[in-house]
């Protein structure tokens, strides 16, 4: 329906089953006007292009972007949140708004005001000696590394392979994975200001009082922490936040791996986990499959879908053929496995341990030594989804824009070589069957457990190809989701859509979101589970 200039979803009945609320056209208008007094008209967006374009995504989005508010300060987020909660407007924040993969900037259900934090853009503490700093939500990677690099630091950051204009706060909310010195973006992080649903402002820290010297820095607060509260919820908006930075690694050593069978790729997961736990390896080693670096070296689609729906797959050798200078080829899996230490004697003793643990379990061995480096992002990284889009311009690496169809489908699986493979083998299957090349790596997340990151990607202008994608995603997370293999992040469409909890979690987090949420106006849905809550 069109009410009062700006496009307002129906409320169906999926959503109403979701406990989505319609938003009124009048109201929306009086709270825009509250938004323009308090930030000013240039920061409220209430439609045209950008809209449109904010309202674009991976996939076909299940929520709706209706105006965009732009805040620069603590006191605006406030200010624009009380107008929200008094008016009963929904709104979604995001920080960059890079989610990509995952639902971009589009909200998980319903119709809400984006509120994008991208002008809080500054570092607002740096310390070299205690190792820290403290960032606001716009703050992007590209942005830390250049910074770090201006000073001349010693320190550096926990890097992705995502877009290097994503934002730190803003991926380390959705636990972002990490090729820096350790997989998991999230570790030594905290000490957040948070703005609540009402406008009322809260830290996770000691930093609460005013003359605590060591908010930054404390592990824990005296009392409880709530810090977990605010990662993969809606439980606030996150408008500060400090990231303990790592030395720059002075002896680094990478082990390439390549493994020929399956076989070997099981012995070489253990072998890599106990080296792990023994404290041999960084918590951060990365196994790719064969399509997966097919894919990263320059091939072509090799899977396609034929007139009645069945997936046609170019063979091994010919698909082999399209990389005839690609040396490995017939490897199924490369395990890439990290080892730092604070000087090269160290260095080359523990690459000596890894070296007599893993060489004879894999078939192909490669060593490197690097000194002084540090983890940064890799912008070319993002170009990996456009390879199968031919009229890409390759102008503007903008995903949503660019119409590239991309799920991540993430789950987390025990360090248990049989699991492992079992999850492995239901993946490929289910990606080849759905017509889609099984792009697979595989993240130590911990010594105990890994993450899978599987991609499915298409072409959102073929037709029917988006359907595709989904049911893909659902063939594949439906059965994993029941045998327990939840994802560590979850794509806005299935966020309502993850098993029934067995205990009371749905009405604890009810309870919960209701206390700090009466009106229900912060990213509804987001990770709430309110399919599960008992009313
Ligand atoms: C090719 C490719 C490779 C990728 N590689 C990686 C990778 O290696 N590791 C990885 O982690 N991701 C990866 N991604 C996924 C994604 O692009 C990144 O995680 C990206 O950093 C997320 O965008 P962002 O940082 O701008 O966060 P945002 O989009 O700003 O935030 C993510 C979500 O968190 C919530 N949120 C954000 N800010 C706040 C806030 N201040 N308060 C409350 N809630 C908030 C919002 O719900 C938002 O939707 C990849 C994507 C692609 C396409």
């Amino acid at each position: 329906m069109d009410d009062g200039g700006m496009k307002i979803l129906n409320t169906g009945p999926t959503e109403m089953a979701l406990r989505t609320q319609a938003v009124d056209g009048a109201t929306l208008q009086t709270a825009l006007a509250r938004w323009r007094e308090a930030l000013g008209p240039a920061h409220v967006v209430a439609d045209g292009d950008e809209v449109a374009a904010a309202n674009q995504a991976t996939f076909a989005p299940t929520g709706q972007v209706l105006a965009i508010i732009r805040p620069s300060t603590t006191e605006e987020v406030q200010a624009c949140m009380r107008a929200a909660h008094e008016l009963r407007i929904p709104v979604y924040p995001v920080s960059r708004g890079r989610n990509w993969g995952y639902g971009s900037r589009t909200p998980v259900q319903g119709a809400a005001v984006l509120m994008e934090l991208r002008r809080m853009d500054r570092v607002l503490e740096f310390d070299e000696d205690l190792a820290y700093i403290r960032v606001q939500p716009g703050v992007t990677f590209q942005q830390l590394a250049e910074f770090l690099d201006a000073q001349g630091s010693a320190l550096q950051i926990h890097a992705t392979a995502g877009p290097a204009d994503g934002s730190m706060v803003g991926n380390t909310l959705e636990r972002g994975q990490s090729h820096g010195p350790s997989t998991s973006a999230g570790r030594g992080v905290g000490d957040f200001e948070v703005v609540l649903a009402d406008g009322r402002v809260v830290n996770t820290s000691s930093r609460r009082f005013p003359s605590a010297p060591h908010g930054a820095v404390e592990p824990f607060p005296a009392g409880p922490d709530v810090t977990g509260m605010f990662f993969e919820s809606n439980a606030g908006i996150v408008t500060a936040m400090t990231v303990w930075l790592t030395r720059r690694w002075k002896d680094m050593r990478v082990l390439r791996l390549g493994l020929k069978d399956q076989d070997a790729f099981r012995r070489t997961l253990a072998g890599v986990r106990d080296l792990m736990q023994d404290g041999v390896l960084l918590p951060r080693s990365v196994l790719f499959n064969n399509e997966y670096r097919l894919r990263n070296a320059g091939a072509k689609p090799w899977v396609h879908v034929d007139e009645n729906g069945e997936s046609l797959i170019l063979p091994g050798g010919e698909r082999a053929r399209m990389l005839p200078m690609w040396v490995g080829r017939d490897l199924a899996w490369a395990c890439n496995v990290t080892l730092c230490a604070p000087d090269p004697a160290i260095g080359e003793r523990l690459q000596q341990i890894a070296r007599e643990a893993l060489a004879p379990l894999a078939d192909v061995v490669f060593e490197a030594t690097l000194s002084g480096v540090a983890s940064r992002p890799s912008p070319e990284y993002e170009w990996f989804p456009l390879w199968n889009k031919p009229t890409s311009s390759r102008d503007a690496p903008d995903l949503d824009h660019e119409r590239v169809g991309y799920i991540f489908v993430a789950p987390v699986v025990p360090a248990d070589p049989v699991q492992v493979q079992h999850v492995y083998d239901t993946m490929c299957r289910t990606m080849l069957e759905h017509g889609f090349e099984p792009f697979i790596n595989l993240r130590f997340w911990e010594p105990r457990s890994l993450v899978f990151v599987g991609s499915i990607v298409w072409d959102r202008d073929d037709a029917g190809a988006d359907e595709r994608g989904l049911r893909c995603f659902d063939a594949l997370m439906g059965p994993l989701g029941e045998e327990g293999y939840l994802p560590y992040r979850i794509p806005t469409f299935h966020m309502q859509r993850l098993p029934r909890p067995a205990d009371d979690w749905g009405g604890f987090w009810r309870d919960v979101k209701r206390a700090l949420d009466p009106h229900d106006v912060l990213s509804p849905g987001r990770y709430d589970f309110r399919y599960a809550w008992p009313d």
